[in-house]
C-alpha cells in the first residue's frame, strides 16, 4: 500500500482499439509481424489482467530499446543443440515472448513425453511479467516454474549496493475446472515498475523497499532508483534472488545481473529458465485430481484466496480498460497519431 498522492487521470480504451494502437507504434519503430504480435500479446494481457506495471506502461521502453538497438525487432529465435530433456533457444536478441512462440510448445511436448522438460532461452530480452509462460504450461496440464535475472538493482542481504537483479520467479499448477493457480513475484520488496509508477505519480513508497546511493534507508522512489532496492523478507528474499541468478545465468549459461551491460532503455539482456513438470506422469494417474481437492480446501479457508485469482477476476470482467491518459497520449505519439 503506497502513501496517498494525486490519482492520475484515466480514460476508457477498448481492448481491440488499444491493440491496434500498440501494433501501429511497434511497426512504426521497425518491429515485424511476429515480434509485433509477441510484444502486443504480452503488454495487452498484463493490462487486461490489471498488472499495470507490466502493461501498456512498458511500451515506451520497449520502443526506446528498439530505437537504441537493445531489442532486435525482427528477431527469428531458433532452437539450438541441447541435451535430451532440454529445449535450448537462441532468442536472436529479440524479446522473450518471441522465443516462447517456439520454446513453450517444445518444452511442453518434452514434459508430456519425459515427465520433465527444461526450457533455456539465451540471448533474449525479458522485460515482462512471468505468469504468461507458466500459465501456458498449466493450461496444458503441466506444473510450470520460470525465472529471469535482469540488472544489478537489488542489494543482497547485508550489502549496501545493487548486485542481484530484482529476479522474478513464477509458478503455476493446473486445475481441472478452474483457472490454474499462478504466482509471479519479484525477489525485491517492491517491483521496480511499481516504484517507477509511484515516482511518476508523486508518491512515497513504504519503508523497507530500498536504500539511497549511500546505503541509507529512504522512501523516495527517485533515491531508491538511484540507490538500491531491497529483497523481500531480508536474507530469505536475498537467497531466492541468488537462486534465480544461478538458474537464469548459471544453468542457462547467460550473463548474471551484475555483468549485464546497462542501457538507457532499462531493458536487460540475458537468459530465461523455465521448468515444466507432468504431475500425472511423475505422481501417477489421479495426481492432478488430488491437488485439485487440496486447492479447493485451501480456497475454502476463511480469508484465503488463491494466487492468480485477482488477475483471473480482472480478465473475466472484460470491457474497456481504464488507461492513464498521459500514457495513452505518449503511445499515440509513438504510433504517429
Ligand atoms: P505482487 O506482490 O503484486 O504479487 C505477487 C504474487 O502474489 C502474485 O502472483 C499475486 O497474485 C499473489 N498475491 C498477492 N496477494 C495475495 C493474497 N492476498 N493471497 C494470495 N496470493 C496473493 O508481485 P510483484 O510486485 O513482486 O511482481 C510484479 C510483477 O513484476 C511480476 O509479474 C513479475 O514477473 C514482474 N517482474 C518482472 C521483471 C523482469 O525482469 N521481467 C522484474 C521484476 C518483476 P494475483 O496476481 O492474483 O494478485
Amino acid at each position: 500500500s503506497l502513501s496517498a498522492g494525486p490519482e492520475p487521470l484515466r480514460e476508457p480504451a477498448e481492448p481491440a482499439a488499444l491493440r491496434a494502437l500498440v501494433e501501429k507504434a511497434l511497426a512504426r519503430h521497425g518491429a515485424d509481424a511476429p515480434n509485433v504480435a509477441a510484444i502486443a500479446d504480452t503488454v495487452l494481457a498484463a493490462e487486461r489482467d490489471g498488472s499495470e506495471s507490466h502493461g501498456l506502461f512498458r511500451l515506451p521502453a520497449y520502443i526506446r530499446a528498439i530505437d537504441l538497438g537493445v531489442i532486435n525487432p525482427t528477431a527469428r529465435p531458433r532452437r539450438i543443440d541441447g541435451p535430451e530433456g532440454a529445449v535450448v533457444i537462441d532468442g536472436d536478441g529479440g524479446v522473450a515472448p518471441a522465443a516462447y512462440a517456439i520454446g513453450l510448445p517444445a518444452v511442453a511436448e518434452t514434459a508430456e513425453r519425459l515427465g520433465t522438460g527444461v526450457l533455456a532461452v539465451k540471448n533474449t530480452r525479458h522485460f515482462a511479467a512471468l505468469w504468461h509462460e507458466v500459465e501456458y504450461l498449466a493450461e496444458r496440464g503441466l506444473a510450470g516454474f520460470a525465472c529471469t535475472a535482469n540488472f544489478p538493482y537489488l542489494a543482497p542481504a547485508g550489502g549496501k549496493r545493487p548486485f542481484f537483479g530484482t529476479n522474478p520467479l513464477a509458478f503455476a499448477y493446473p486445475r481441472a475446472d478452474a483457472p490454474p493457480v499462478v504466482f509471479d513475484l519479484a525477489a525485491s520488496a517492491m517491483a521496480r515498475g511499481d516504484i517507477m509508477i509511484a515516482g511518476r505519480d508523486g508518491r512515497q513508497v513504504p519503508p523497507g523497499v530500498g536504500i539511497d546511493a549511500n546505503g541509507e534507508p529512504t522512501t523516495d522512489p527517485a533515491e531508491i532508483l538511484a540507490g538500491a532496492q531491497l529483497p523481500f523478507g531480508g536474507h530469505k528474499g536475498s537467497a531466492i534472488a541468488l537462486m534465480v541468478e544461478l538458474l537464469a545465468g548459471g544453468v542457462v549459461g547467460e550473463v548474471f545481473s551484475d555483468e549485464a551491460p546497462l542501457n538507457e532503455a532499462g531493458v536487460p539482456p540475458g537468459g530465461v529458465f523455465v521448468l515444466a513438470l507432468s504431475p500425472e506422469k511423475i505422481g501417477g494417474p489421479g495426481t492432478l485430481a488430488r491437488a485439485d481437492a487440496f486447492l479447493a480446501r485451501l480456497a475454502a479457508e476463511p480469508g484465503v484466496r488463491l494466487p492468480g485469482a485477482r488477475r483471473h477476476k480482472n480478465r473475466a470482467r472484460g470491457g474497456p480498460l481504464m488507461v492513464q491518459s498521459a500514457l495513452l497520449a505518449t503511445v499515440r505519439l509513438l504510433a504517429g497519431e
